[in-house]
């Protein structure tokens, strides 16, 4: 059950061994002989050589995310800016196309658009409310996935989940979630039809703003092989492992991964520190109580806001009458995660003047964190972007994206409401 994962999952000590997942700082791993560890680098054998690839207490907390998402294998990452590289650079190259839901968190937003497309992927965006023939028509011969966020940041749209595998899969490519704000405690994408998900673990996972970091879950449920023209990575022979074919040797549940391990990881190195994922394994085991005070508290500080006269719109699709409550109480149905936005009335110049008067509330790019964060986006962290790109990705100049914490929601109100009293 997942309560029970979130403590025990990926780490089951043995008599005597110790309580907690081990910190294993060590960035080699030794062998009785040079034949040993061969066997490791032909991915013959299972077994640790070197940190940068692959590290004991990494996979445990992998493991652990692993059974929360319901995946067949996992691994983690430095970051989820590496999550969301990794998900896409590990089926698709230069001259492959990707359709991307347009709300999508802006840094993974210019990734795609500016830095990927520098790579040869191109990449069409289109609005997540968007019909089915026009998603369908996002579609080309060279598409190798689709990729969305299942609340997205900061625009808070909820992605029709199958809405979306329904046309990946019609055009035989996988759907990738990235499942940061919902959580697996919110939302299995797996269960929707999603094929991989991809999570910054930065936010609610480890949930106290102690380690950035990543991690990539496959469901196990995409059949590299029916496609294998569209995908030679993982259905043909790897040179630079001595020929091993990935489907072949891992299965349809291990193949990605391996691939993504053994190739992306070894040549880009986008490894955590054990340290972090050791962080990381202790905020999971608390996921499920944060989860609950989290959407608890943002559902009453959304009702609160929405009845302000200084708030022109909120945005909240766990209350009632949002544009995306019904899609909530399908996807959602625990909660909306703890993450509200808002427009101050008189724009960009009010929403700047009610930052400055919050006194509880952090100013912070973070967000999904134990303590209340907000953050003014348009002049942050979707600052490269234009009015038109802006509008796209749901980012209005005047919004404000309030990450509701877990302290008392009556202090949270408080800090609120002196500081909008005094725009
Ligand atoms: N995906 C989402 C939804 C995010 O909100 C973020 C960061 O805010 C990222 C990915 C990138 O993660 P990281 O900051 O851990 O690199």
């Amino acid at each position: 059950m997942f309560n029970t994962d979130c403590l025990h999952g990926g780490y089951r000590p043995e008599n005597g061994e110790p309580r907690n997942i081990p910190i294993i700082q060590s960035t080699t791993f030794r062998y009785e002989t040079s034949e040993d560890m061969g066997k490791l680098f032909d991915l013959e054998a299972e077994g640790y050589f070197y940190t940068r690839l692959q590290n004991p207490t990494n996979d445990m907390v992998a493991a652990r995310i692993c059974k929360l998402e319901g995946g067949t294998a996992a691994m983690l990452l430095s970051s989820g800016q590496a999550a969301s590289f990794f998900s896409i650079f590990n089926i698709a190259s230069a001259g492959d196309h990707i359709v991307s839901s347009s709300t999508i968190y802006g840094g993974t937003y210019n990734l795609f658009a500016v830095t990927m497309k520098r790579m040869g992927i191109e990449f069409t965006f289109i609005d997540p409310d968007c019909t089915e023939d026009e998603l369908n028509a996002a579609f080309r011969p060279n598409t190798k996935a689709v990729f969305g966020e299942t609340i997205a940041n900061p625009a808070l749209a909820v992605l029709d989940i199958e809405k979306f595998a329904k046309a990946a899969h019609s055009h035989g490519v996988p759907l990738i979630v990235d499942n940061t704000f919902a959580t697996p405690w919110g939302c299995r994408p797996f269960e929707w039809g999603a094929d991989i998900v991809t999570h910054s673990t930065t936010k609610y996972l480890d949930g106290h703003a102690a380690a950035v970091g990543g991690a990539i879950v496959d469901s196990g449920k995409f059949d590299w092989d029916k496609y294998a023209d569209k995908y030679p990575g993982l259905t043909t022979p790897d040179d630079s492992y001595h020929g091993i074919t990935y489907t072949k040797r891992f299965g349809q549940g291990g193949a990605y991964i391996t691939k993504a391990v053994a190739q992306l990881m070894r040549d880009f190195g986008s490894t955590p520190a054990p340290m972090n994922s050791f962080l990381l394994g202790l905020g999971i085991e608390t996921l499920p109580l944060r989860m609950e005070r989290h959407c608890e508290n943002a559902k009453k500080i959304a009702e609160y806001l929405k009845n302000h006269p200084k708030v022109s719109w909120i945005r909240y699709a766990g209350l009632e009458g949002d544009k995306y409550y019904e899609l909530a109480k399908k996807y959602l149905p625990k909660g909306a995660c703890g993450v509200v936005s808002f427009g101050v009335s008189g724009g960009r110049a009010a929403a700047e003047k009610f930052m400055a008067g919050l006194k509880l509330a952090s100013i912070a790019t973070h967000v999904a964190d134990a303590k209340t964060c907000v953050l003014h986006p348009a002049s942050a962290t979707h600052r490269q972007m234009n009015d038109a790109e802006l509008e796209a990705a749901g980012v209005s100049p005047d919004l404000i994206r309030l990450s509701v914490g877990l302290e008392d929601a009556d202090d949270l109100i408080a800090d609120l409401a002196q500081a909008l009293e005094n725009v």
